[in-house]
């Protein structure tokens, strides 16, 4: 099999698809996917959190500028406040968070016990809210992008693993799995692989760090659906309802190869030993465990746009723990690079690392 279009992107994660939608109709598109199924790897495995207090400036402002498209793109948000908690020993963290972030919710320790019932009286002394947050519909805003993506013309090739490639001058040949795939751009939205897809294309690696976390769905009684999103300012745990059920994390990053990442039974132990800590949850049944690959550059800002030392090679990756909530303005910028409308900002290039 040969396909030829104008644009090939590796990797079918919210990256992929995102990236697609937003050049399909413009430019023929082929979506090149290493697994026989779309999302298999970090997208289908996040805490599905839309957070405007997470991440840093550059992430928030991305987030920001998101959020008008969950709401254009059908009922994707449902509301799930978040509550940044701290112990006594994180007080100092919160308070340094209360100044960065002025638009968050100032609450006292019984404040937040009585947004969080279970959490264990005495333990929480001080916390921030942000009322706004939101549970996000990963798969429905996947599924948007793909579908929409298919219908402006878009090909997506599952089973297409770019196994290597070359230019000829004018244009990529990636040779895949599936068969030859010549293209005049790629772009790479290989996520926790985008440093190994670059160096197939005789690009530089930039430093990617894809780091493993865990979450798990436990069992419990009574849990009041309402409850919002919990997590300590020191980053060590975080919980929030799903069903009737509690989801839970422990926060865990634990540095990582490429690859299908399984949960340790260890780091779910400690997921359970932090929220029982902090709560009078008593969760010990573990409904199932996963983990994914959350791949971040040094400075924790998404890269985008193209490489200054490869002709027709962009790049959109480090999406680190937010390549939900940012997807679709982060898709936009670098869409609007690939068809040369507008420049990334400096502070998301890939001239950074060069
Ligand atoms: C536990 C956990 C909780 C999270 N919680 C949130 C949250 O609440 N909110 C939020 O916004 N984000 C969250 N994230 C982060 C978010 O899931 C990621 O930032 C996002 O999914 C990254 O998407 P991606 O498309 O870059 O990567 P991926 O989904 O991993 O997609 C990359 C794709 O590239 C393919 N690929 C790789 N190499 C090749 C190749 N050579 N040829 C063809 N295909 C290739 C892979 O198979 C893969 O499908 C969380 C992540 C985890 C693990």
């Amino acid at each position: 099999m040969v396909i030829e279009a104008d644009v090939a992107v590796v990797g079918a994660g919210m990256a992929g698809v995102s990236v697609a939608y937003e050049l399909s109709g413009r430019r023929s598109v082929v979506v090149l996917e290493q697994e026989g199924q779309a999302a298999y790897h970090t997208t289908g495995r996040s805490a599905a959190m839309f957070l405007q207090s997470y991440g840093g400036p550059e992430v928030r402002e991305l987030t920001a500028a998101s959020r008008a498209v969950f709401d254009e793109a059908g009922p994707l948000l449902k509301p799930r406040a978040l509550v940044w908690v701290a112990p006594a020993d994180q007080v100092s963290e919160l308070s340094e968070m209360a100044d960065r972030l002025p638009g968050l919710q100032p609450l006292t320790g019984p404040e937040a016990e009585a947004q969080c019932p279970p959490l264990r009286a005495g333990w929480c002394a001080a916390a921030l809210m942000e009322q706004s947050a939101e549970e996000i519909d990963v798969l429905g805003l996947h599924q948007h992008y793909l579908g929409n993506a298919r219908r402006r013309g878009a090909r997506i090739v599952l089973g297409a693993r770019v196994e290597a490639a070359d230019h000829d001058g004018t244009r990529w040949h990636l040779f895949t799995e599936a068969g030859l795939v010549k293209a005049e751009v790629v772009v790479n939205a290989a996520g926790a692989w985008a440093d190994q897809v670059a160096s197939t294309l005789g690009a530089e690696p930039i430093g990617l760090k894809p780091l493993r976390r865990t979450a798990a769905v436990a069992r419990a009684s009574d849990v009041d659906p309402a409850w919002p999103l919990v997590a300590d300012v020191g980053e060590t745990f975080y919980f929030r309802p799903e069903g009737a059920n509690i989801l839970l994390s422990p926060a865990d990053e634990i540095p990582s190869e490429p690859g299908d990442a399984h949960p340790d039974e260890i780091d779910v132990a400690l997921a359970l030993e932090r929220v029982n800590e902090a709560t009078t949850l008593r969760l010990r049944s573990v409904v199932t465990a996963w983990a994914g690959l959350r791949t971040f550059t040094a400075d924790r800002n998404p890269v985008a746009g193209p490489d200054p030392a490869r002709e027709g090679l962009f790049w959109l990756a480090g999406q680190g723990g937010y390549g939900i909530q940012m997807a679709p303005a982060l898709a936009k910028l670098a869409a609007g690079a690939v068809l040369g409308e507008s420049t990334v900002p400096g502070a998301l290039s890939v001239q950074r690392w060069r």
